[in-house]
């Protein structure tokens, strides 16, 4: 191999037993490909792909042009195999619908050019990755290349086969029979040595087919990694390569297919990829995939007969295994390692054998399947699952501990390093402010699901920038702050450089009736003065917080109690702000989230510009700052309660009490199945509510929000107390986060009013509305 053609990677030179004339092809193509050779002097340079096993592929360059060139293999070949005019076909009714296919330029029947029919196609410059862990890519391109697969599989099965004229394409209904039979007779053809488990997977493939055997979508076959093209830069499919095996036929076996390096058995090494599919490093898990493949084909994602096609595809892949060695000894290969395979056989087909019998079927989610996410929350769901395993999840532990021993320390408001160094990463790679809409793009139902991601970890949420009290203090920037506001103080929010803290909760009255609040907020000229004693300002101790808004009375003379309030932007360090103490939660500081604090607000002078809205406004701007934040901590909620579950599971599997494991005690096993069942209830009362906001607008979903307000953290509390118990002493230590999860979910019975105010809202609008329903049926 000379020159150009070398550059080529994983080509080679042209193998002994696939050599031909390149003068005679030279000269065929120079008559009957246009643009060919329109260079004369140029030699024509001829390389082989090292992948193409079964219908030898060359790289051909002549000039400053490159093709693609696929041929029959030389020899006796098995009727139905190698039908390259097949490839040929399909692969221009794909180019003329925009599929991404390499453009088809060329098909010679004749075999007196290189000796066999082939194809000539336009050569597609980007990247194909051989290895499924797709190495030297960051994780969250590495679940964006997945993500791009799965939807270009999903595309193709969703072409209709009459508008690409491909009708006589397949053979009808019955392609897994066909398939199962096809395989067992190309195994038995090619095999060189007994391999029972190959029997027995094809008797049980053959006892258990389909009853749904008839679905007829354009399939590829051959559908893995490998065969796909990407976009030199971005994470964008540009063509699918080797349609060899493609036809009409069961969408689910291309799926399969795909899948089967979830399952991939370490003893059957193919060449130099790893096998290992290691954990964190952004490849969507199976259910992930399956679940944005029937999105984007609009199916339920309950597939039937899984198990079947992950078996097929085993016994499939065996076989193609079996005839490469084969085709290795008789000399008749692509390449020089082809030994390897004989020894691949067996285990892919005891893996396949294994799923047949598998009951660890993709679960069914109902709830995800009912409130589906758009492809953005998809994705970002995905890197949010990956960046809590791989970066928050692992310093849990140390973060705690830094907690525990900082809280006498003149430091203690100072968060540990890590949470920085977290932050910035989060940040980089775009995982930031997710709970906004407007800059995240993500929908209440998407983001509910990321933040169950993130509440799984007390201090995750911050890492995202999506920690309250800086999330409301945002919404009501974003939503009602003026535009010399948004500037000075929400666009540092929104870039993580500053926190902030909201102050309407006052010592004196009972502020779960917010129109009991007293604190003054008085003209003067061209300012407001400030007076008066708040307590439980989140975040005020974060060292970064540099913003109150303070929620207070107004001398506007309103009549209507909702009127009479305002909210006010107070800058931390104004003369007059005098913060007094911490207050503690069960005993703690809380000191990674900036503590809980009274502060005394004594004639606070700021300019009349930092008023919101407007005079007397609060109560409105208040309704828009809790709707959608009172449902984010419900979604961070359920998270946790995920975890606590977890725990308890896990704990009750360890440890043995009077001769029994601790789950076999009835009483544990009812703690766990009514978690269960408590953590599902929750799920789908808080994505019900995110997808009333996202169509009804907060407004129109003051009913569930307040359901969801009082019945999440209830639940939660009560599974995190099973937990646990079920911990026994290590429970309430700082070995597990139950403690610390426990005191949050308590909080939030009170926190952004008791769960009282909120059953009396429910009631009141439960009454309105039969009595509504009445009238109606009048
Ligand atoms: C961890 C934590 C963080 C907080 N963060 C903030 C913050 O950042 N900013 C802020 O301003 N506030 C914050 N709060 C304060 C919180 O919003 C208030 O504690 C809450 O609104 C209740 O007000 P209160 O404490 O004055 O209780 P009260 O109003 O005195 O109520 C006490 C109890 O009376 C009962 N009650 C009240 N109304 C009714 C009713 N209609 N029917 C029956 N019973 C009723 C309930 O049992 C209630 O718990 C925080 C609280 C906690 C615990």
């Amino acid at each position: 191999m000379k020159s150009g053609a070398s550059r080529e990677p994983n080509t080679t030179e042209v193998l002994p037993q696939h050599k031909f004339d390149y003068r005679l092809l030279d000269a065929y193509l120079h008559q009957h490909l246009p643009g060919f050779g329109t260079e004369p002097e140029t030699k024509l340079t001829v390389a082989q792909y090292r992948s193409g096993q079964s219908n030898p592929t060359f790289y051909l360059q002549k000039g400053f042009r490159a093709y693609v060139l696929r041929k029959k293999p030389p020899g006796l070949l098995l009727p139905k195999a190698h039908k390259i005019d097949r490839e040929f076909e399909v692969q221009k009714a794909l180019f003329s619908i925009g599929f991404p296919v390499p453009k088809p330029l060329l098909y010679c029947s004749d075999p007196s050019v290189i000796g066999t029919e082939f194809y000539v196609m336009e050569h597609v410059q980007g990247r194909i990755f051989h290895d499924f862990t797709i190495p030297g890519v960051s994780p969250a391109e590495r679940s964006a290349i997945y993500v791009a697969v799965i939807e270009t599989l999903a595309q193709l099965h969703s072409l209709n086969i009459q508008s690409l004229q491909l009708e006589g394409y397949g053979r009808g209904v019955g392609y897994c029979k066909r398939q199962v039979s096809t395989w067992t007779k190309q195994y038995q053809a090619a095999a060189h040595q007994d391999i029972p488990a190959m029997n027995q997977l094809s008797d049980w493939l053959m006892k258990n087919l389909p009853d749904n055997d008839n679905e007829e979508n354009l399939i590829h076959g051959d559908f893995k990694l490998d065969n796909i093209v990407f976009h030199p830069k971005e994470s964008r499919v540009v063509a699918v390569l080797d349609w060899e095996l493609s036809t009409i036929g069961h969408p689910l076996s291309d799926l399969a297919y795909l899948s089967m390096f979830y399952f991939w058995p370490r003893t059957a090494s193919l060449g130099n990829q790893s096998y290992h599919l290691q954990e964190n490093i952004g490849i969507p898990s199976m259910e992930e995939l399956i679940s944005i493949y029937c999105r984007c084909r609009g199916i339920n994602s309950n597939l039937p007969n899984w198990n079947f096609f992950l078996a097929l595809s085993y016994f499939k892949m065996a076989g193609i295994t079996q005839g490469i060695y084969n085709r290795y000894l008789l000399g008749n290969n692509a390449s020089e390692n082809n030994f390897q395979y004989a020894n691949a056989v067996q285990p892919l087909a005891e893996t396949g054998l294994r799923l047949s019998k598998s009951t660890a079927l993709p679960q069914t989610d109902t709830a995800r399947q009912l409130f589906v996410q758009t492809r953005t929350g998809q994705e970002v769901l995905i890197r949010v699952k990956q960046f809590m395993k791989q970066h928050i999840l692992p310093v849990e532990k140390e973060v705690i501990e830094f907690c525990i021993q900082n809280e006498n320390s003149v430091d203690k408001w100072k968060k540990p390093l890590v949470i920085d160094k977290l932050k910035e990463m989060a940040k980089a790679e775009g995982l930031w402010n997710l709970f906004l809409p407007a800059i995240s793009g993500l929908t209440q139902v998407d983001y509910a699901l990321i933040a169950e991601e993130t509440g799984k970890c007390f201090f995750a949420p911050d890492i995202f920038n999506c920690q309250a009290p800086d999330t409301g203090n945002m919404e009501v920037l974003h939503l009602y702050g003026s535009e010399k506001q948004k500037q000075e103080w929400l666009e540092p929010l929104l870039q993580g450089s500053i926190a902030s803290c909201f102050c309407m909760t006052e010592p004196d009255v009972a502020s779960s009736d917010a129109t009991n609040i007293e604190c003054s907020i008085q003209r003067d000229g061209d300012s407001y003065i400030i007076n008066g004693r708040k307590w439980w300002s989140s975040g005020a101790g974060n060292p970064k917080c540099k913003i109150a808004i303070v929620m207070g009375r107004i001398n506007n003379k309103s009549e209507l109690r909702h009127k009479q309030h305002s909210m006010i932007l107070v800058p931390i360090n104004t003369p007059g702000v005098e913060i007094i103490r911490p207050l503690t939660v069960f005993g703690y500081l809380d000191n990674l989230h900036g503590g809980h604090f009274e502060i005394h607000f004594n004639q606070v002078r700021v300019p009349a510009t930092n008023l919101i809205l407007g005079e007397g406004r609060g109560f409105e701007i208040a309704q828009g700052r809790l709707g959608p934040g009172r449902i984010h901590h419900c979604m961070r909620t359920i998270g946790l309660a995920e975890r606590a579950l977890q725990i308890m599971c896990e704990r009750a599997n360890q440890r043995v009490a009077f001769k029994k494991k601790l789950y076999s005690h009835e009483v544990i096993a009812h703690w766990i199945a009514e978690s269960r069942i408590a953590i599902e209830e929750i799920r789908l009362l808080t994505l019900k509510t995110a997808l009333s906001i996202d169509t009804l607008g907060s407004a129109g979903t003051k009913k569930e929000i307040a359901m969801i307000k009082v019945a999440a953290p209830r639940a939660v509390c009560k599974i995190i107390d099973r937990a646990i118990q079920v911990c026994g002493g290590a429970g309430i230590s700082q070995d597990y986060p139950l403690a610390n999860m426990y005191a949050l979910a308590r909080t939030l019975r009170i926190a952004d009013g008791p769960d009282e105010v909120h059953l009396s809202a429910v009631a009141k609008m439960e009454l309105r509305d039969q009595a509504q329903s009445l009238r109606a049926k009048l």
